[in-house]
């Protein structure tokens, strides 16, 4: 075989081999492209293992949300917090509650009468205490949030008594628009 057919064998099975290994190669970089962006709402959740939580999560958080902990009253991130936004799940990112139905219980935990929708929390009876309780958890991951009473405000008479560490809370920033250099002039 002479050096040009040797070179153009050569080529032939790189072209070959790429085409082959092309879509296998594009869909791993279509997975490995945007790591960091929350999960959908339809997106299959994968449950994190105890080690990736423990990276992932503070004590306090951990302890709460894996171990059905209760932070203290009063001394907690978001039970005064007044500001307009969403309170996400501090595991997976799910929308659980927005600062329309927070309200001030006096109880020194973020309360609210109603979740931002029914289906993104999830309800188990709590005997643990020397009452029965209705626990709160988010239906994604099922980390717990904190538990559920009869004693709220109107509409729903329910008060959603929740742990700070189990949300994180992302504020809604201001949407309004300034006019356009162009939009003044007309
Ligand atoms: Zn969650």
């Amino acid at each position: 075989m002479n050096l040009r057919k040797r070179t153009a064998l050569l080529l032939w099975s790189l072209t070959a081999g790429a085409i082959l290994v092309a879509p296998g190669a594009w869909s791993v970089l279509a997975q490995d492209a945007r790591p960091n962006d929350p999960p959908t709402e339809d997106a299959p959740y994968k449950p994190k293992t105890k080690r990736e939580l423990q990276r992932q999560l503070t004590k306090l958080q951990f302890d709460v949300t894996q171990n059905e902990g209760t932070e203290p009253a009063f001394k907690n991130r978001y039970w005064n917090n007044k500001k307009k936004g969403a309170y996400n799940c501090v595991v997976c990112d799910r929308e659980l509650f927005t600062s329309n139905t927070k309200y001030k219980s006096g109880t020194g935990w973020p309360s609210f009468y109603a979740p931002y929708k029914s289906a993104n929390v999830a309800y188990r009876v709590d005997n643990k205490f020397f009452y029965k309780r209705i626990e709160v958890h988010c239906s994604r991951c099922e980390a717990h949030l904190g538990h559920v009473f009869d004693d709220g405000p109107k509409p729903s008479g329910k008060r959603y008594c929740m742990n700070s560490a189990a949300m994180k809370f992302i504020e809604t920033r201001a949407t309004t628009k300034k006019p356009t250099t162009a939009e003044k002039s007309e």
